[in-house]
């Protein structure tokens, strides 16, 4: 917390001014989280990143997957969990004041706040003190009230269907667990936007002690640098310390657990420091020794400071393909044939063999689609499934049983390999599967 009280004021030695900074991150910050909320609103709303808990489905860059896809949600979950600790390693916390929704909301429900009460006060003089603070307050609750509803949907819409959820709203629904789930949300969004803010961050949060534990020498911070006795710069005026949302003073250490690293308290000193002819004092470092910005190789400049950073570049690296592979791999109907072997072979009227197949068919995309299946490799072999093209909606699963007929021919023997085509309306080519035909000892030529 701030000591500013007890400090004694450093004279001013007062300097000719120096430019205005060149660079000031408060704008930079504020570019960056207006993106990050477009994303955080996207994500859901375009199927990007969405899981749909009452349809057990995992919506990936509008690949529509199952819970059971294993390979790709392991990939993806390794990813993400690498790629939240990468963070944290290379940059500190710039996470939570450049990207996380909640600091986003936080900052920006603070922002309404001031700026209802500046509005009320200007454009309400006449009004008593008390009359313009509840005015004020009155306004203020109204718009994160409202702005709750939207960011409760938009949340709820990472795990609900977003045109499921907006029948709900249109109807209040407060009876169903979807119905009471968006109540519920939007209450506590409510309740964390208009009190809790950026206490949340400090209190319950396990980001800021994740950070703890994974950062190390090299590590993004905010550091304060000053000199001593003659040489001490700071003239005291406390800019850095009253600008900080999350109430600390950096000038106490650069390693406080509440500090995000939002780098506002360096464009607040600059701004103070440069009117008297001197630069800032505080500024972003790549831990204690070098200050972010000194001129090194673009690598450095960039984070990558050492073999560890290499290395998790590597394994992200690794994770990532594996998820491009596994969604490339990946068909939206999955057709799996098993022999039904409970019977080896069926002798038929006609003189004819029979093998008896077991089908499952999977539509995993959004429209309906048509499978054919042909045999291939087995002279004269017909298919008794019925219908065939079997036709199946999305999201259905399909499982039948059917026969291949099939006399023996020259060349033939007991054991005969061929292969089943299941060829997918829509799909370019077809799924191969490797299968025997299996006629009586001595009934061949
Ligand atoms: S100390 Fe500076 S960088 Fe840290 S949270 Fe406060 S204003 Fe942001
Ligand atoms: S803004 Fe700069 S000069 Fe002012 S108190 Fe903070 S460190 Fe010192």
């Amino acid at each position: 917390m701030s000591t500013t009280a007890t400090k004694p004021r450093t004279p001013i030695r007062r300097l000719p001014p120096l430019p205005p900074p060149e660079k000031l991150y408060h704008p930079l910050r504020k570019r960056f989280q207006l993106v990050c909320f477009l994303i955080f609103v996207a994500l859901p709303l375009l199927d990007l990143m969405r899981v749909d808990i009452p349809g057990k489905r995992f919506y990936l860059a509008r690949f529509e997957l199952e819970i059971n896809e294993f390979a790709i949600l392991f990939f993806a979950l390794m990813f993400m969990m690498f790629l939240i600790a990468a963070v944290a390693l290379f940059y500190g916390r710039l996470y939570c004041s450049y990207a996380c929704p909640q600091m986003i909301f936080s900052e920006w429900s603070r922002g309404v706040q001031n700026r209802t009460r500046k509005w009320v006060n200007k454009r309400l003089a006449s009004l008593g003190p008390a009359a313009r603070a509840t005015l004020a307050a009155v306004i203020f609750y109204a718009v994160v009230g409202i702005a709750s509803v939207f960011l409760a949907f938009v949340f709820t819409s990472y795990f609900v269907e977003p045109r499921d959820l907006v029948r709900r709203l249109m109807h209040f629904d407060i009876q169903t667990a979807g119905g009471i789930t968006g109540a519920a949300v939007t209450a506590i969004t409510f309740f964390d936007f208009a009190f809790l803010r950026q206490r949340f961050c400090t209190t319950v949060c396990p980001y800021g002690y994740l950070q703890g534990v994974i950062q190390d020498k090299q590590t993004l911070l905010v550091i304060y640098r000053d000199g001593t006795g003659d040489q001490k710069m700071c003239i005291e005026c406390g800019k850095c310390v009253r600008i900080c949302e999350m109430g600390i003073d950096i000038r106490n250490s650069p390693y406080q657990i509440e500090c995000v690293h939002c780098g506002d308290c360096i464009d607040a000193c600059e701004q103070v420091l440069r009117r008297v002819g001197r630069p800032g004092l505080i500024h972003y470092a790549w831990g204690e020794q070098t200050l972010a910005g000194a001129a090194e190789p673009w690598h450095k400049r960039w984070g990558f400071r050492d073999a560890k950073r290499a290395v998790i570049l590597c394994v992200l690296t690794f994770y990532l393909c594996g998820l491009g592979v596994a969604l490339s791999m990946r068909r939206p109907v999955l057709v799996q044939i098993t022999p039904d072997r409970s019977v080896l072979f069926k002798k038929l009227d006609d003189g004819r063999i029979a093998n008896l197949m077991r089908i499952k068919i999977a539509n995993r995309g959004r429209s309906p689609v048509e499978v054919r299946l042909t045999a291939d490799r087995l002279p004269g072999a017909e298919l008794t499934l019925d219908p065939d093209p079997v036709a199946v909606g999305p999201n259905q699963h399909i499982e039948r049983t059917f026969e291949v007929r099939a006399r023996p021919w020259p060349g033939s023997s007991q054991i005969n390999h061929f292969r089943l085509l299941a060829e997918a309306s829509h799909e370019s080519s077809p799924q191969i599967f490797e299968m025997t035909f299996i006629f009586p000892e001595g009934d061949h030529p």
